[in-house]
């Protein structure tokens, strides 16, 4: 099908910018993430992600300043009880790109990671990776059900009693084993 090549294409070349044709000064784009180009980019246990990026690209003679606005929602699961969770992504993330001639080596020594090198060659730079990095970053890490007006759980009581009598259940059967192995060691 060759229409959806060409929005493939298109969409690949949406994320690299051709920063030799700008201006020097600061520049906007703007993208919105899918779990289309989540599920590409390899599997998390996130869903429904619709995320906006604003990247703000300041560029200068020799390098660039690139400033990414994480927004939008994502959904989830609460870690203790499982059920389903909305999140709210937010959060900045600023990387300068250098322009130098052997980027590779600099790449190799540089140990800040919001460093990056460039060849002074090149034309195209792909945001596509720190689009990806940053948006699971920007993630909230502690993913709990949030308490309701007067501050109570809101988590599914009913799921958080299964698991504590799972968990019961797992910690009597590993007491009954370690007996059984006891045993085993004495009548050897
Ligand atoms: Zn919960």
């Amino acid at each position: 099908m060759p229409s959806f090549k060409l929005s493939e294409m298109a969409k690949k070349r949406a994320f690299e910018i051709a920063f030799v044709g700008l201006k020097p000064g600061v520049h906007e784009f703007s993208y919105e993430i899918d779990d289309q180009f989540f599920a590409e980019k390899g599997a998390i246990d996130i869903s429904n992600v619709k995320a906006s990026v604003k990247l703000f690209l300041e560029k200068h003679v020799g390098f660039m300043l690139l400033k990414f606005d994480i927004g939008g929602t994502a959904e989830s699961n609460c870690d203790r009880c499982g059920n389903p969770l909305n999140l709210n992504l937010w959060d900045e993330f600023r990387v300068l790109v250098k322009l130098v001639d052997n980027p590779e080596e600099m790449n190799g020594s540089e140990e800040d990671p919001d460093v990056f090198y460039i060849s002074r060659t090149e034309s195209h730079i792909d945001v596509s990776n720190w689009i990806y990095e940053f948006v699971l970053l920007s993630i909230p890490l502690q993913r709990v059900c949030p308490p309701d007006a007067e501050g109570k759980s809101q988590c599914n009581l009913e799921a958080l009693e299964k698991l504590r009598e799972m968990e019961a259940k797992q910690i009597e059967n590993n007491a009954k084993a370690l007996w059984k192995d006891l045993d085993k060691f004495k009548e050897n």
